[in-house]
């Protein structure tokens, strides 16, 4: 059996190159993908109930991003977050459904909401529920709403999503903070690997890095391996827009930061559980969805620079990627206190 090496974001790093850049205000990170997907930070926060509800979409639109409302809620509960983001005058609001039970009612209240964009958000997006719920949303709705749909981890997932109907493709299985699909299954691709394959596709479909990215690096490796944008959980988790209430523990200020196929979420949202694969965990309070959109941007401008790319485009064809070592990994975090 040929079994093929994968990549994580830890493996690899890109070479610095030349740069003709002489501020970071001269780089421009805006994508204008259609009239529902424009955006001018490529962040696009995630359908959790502990990351994106109607402040965070509201804040995520408001700062050039995008944010996608859960879906483990009821339809009604689900619309009125969709209402209150659309109120407050956010432009690009998501909002996730699933593809079994009431999917095509909650799409048919999110849309008349006033959601413009549809996530279709399960754990294995490639898959025959996928499909039929892709072609009953393509047929009804047509091109009015922007269809989102996930997670898929390799090249052949990308292209049936988009043979479906997708128009932008969530891409990482098993890669999550929260995450224990690989362990529960022993399925999974690295976050890094899947976008490099799905980044092979000649389809149109947008694609969305989402599950593993830690900061600012893994964000410029994830844009510059191919991914149009990237999805966050953790990083978002812990701000002031995320719901939830805050945590005292421990002499410290905390927030619920838990995946949606955990124990807990799983009791919430439907009285039992089937497969678990999350966990449910706390993250620091980190401020304001504002002050860490921020500080990515910066690190994300600034790894545009160290390629002397101006664009999302230009770092895309520019970059060169180089393996690392398990030391070189090492060298590459701060190891002041190693020694
Ligand atoms: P993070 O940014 O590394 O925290 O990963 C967030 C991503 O993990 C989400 O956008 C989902 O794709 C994925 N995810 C959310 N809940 C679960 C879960 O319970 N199990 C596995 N993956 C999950």
């Amino acid at each position: 059996m040929k079994i093929k090496k994968c990549y994580c974001f830890d493996d690899v790093l890109l070479v610095p190159q030349f740069s003709d850049i002489l501020s970071r205000s001269e780089i421009k990170l805006q994508s204008n993908i259609d009239e529902f997907l424009s955006l001018s930070i490529p962040i696009v926060s995630s359908p959790m109930d502990t990351v994106t509800e109607d402040a965070m979409a509201i804040s995520m639109s408001k700062l050039g991003g995008l944010g996608i409302i859960h879906r483990y809620n009821t339809v009604e509960n689900q619309s009125n977050l969709v209402k209150n983001a659309v109120a407050s005058g956010a432009v690009n609001i998501g909002a996730a459904i699933g593809v079994s039970g009431d999917y095509f009612e909650r799409a048919a209240n999110l849309v008349s909401s006033g959601a413009r964009i549809i996530c279709v958000d399960i754990a294995h997006g490639h898959h025959a529920m996928m499909r039929y719920a892709l072609e009953t949303l393509k047929n009804t709705y047509g091109s009015s709403i922007h269809i989102m749909a996930g997670n898929v981890a390799a090249l052949e997932g990308f292209n049936d999503l988009a043979d479906w109907g997708a128009d932008s493709i969530r891409v990482g299985i098993g890669g999550g903070s929260i995450c224990s699909t690989r362990i529960q299954t022993g399925h999974g691709v690295p976050t890094l690997q899947s976008i490099i394959d799905c980044s092979q596709s000649d389809r149109d479909a947008v694609l969305i890095a989402d599950g593993g990215i830690r900061n600012s690096g893994d964000i410029v490796k994830a844009l510059a391996a191919g991914a149009d944008f990237v999805m966050l959980g953790s990083l978002l988790a812990g701000t002031a827009e995320s719901p939830g209430e805050e945590i005292y523990m421990n002499g410290g200020r905390y927030k619920a930061y838990r995946g949606m196929a955990s124990v807990e979420a799983q009791i919430q949202w439907r009285g039992h559980t089937s497969s678990v694969e999350g966990v449910s965990s706390q993250v620091p309070l980190k401020g304001s969805t504002r002050a860490v959109l921020e500080a990515l941007e910066r690190g994300i401008r600034s790894g545009l620079s160290y390629t002397g790319a101006r664009t999302i485009k230009e770092l895309q064809s520019f970059s060169k990627f180089i393996e690392q070592s398990a030391s070189g990994a090492v060298e590459s975090s701060t190891h002041i206190n190693n020694s």
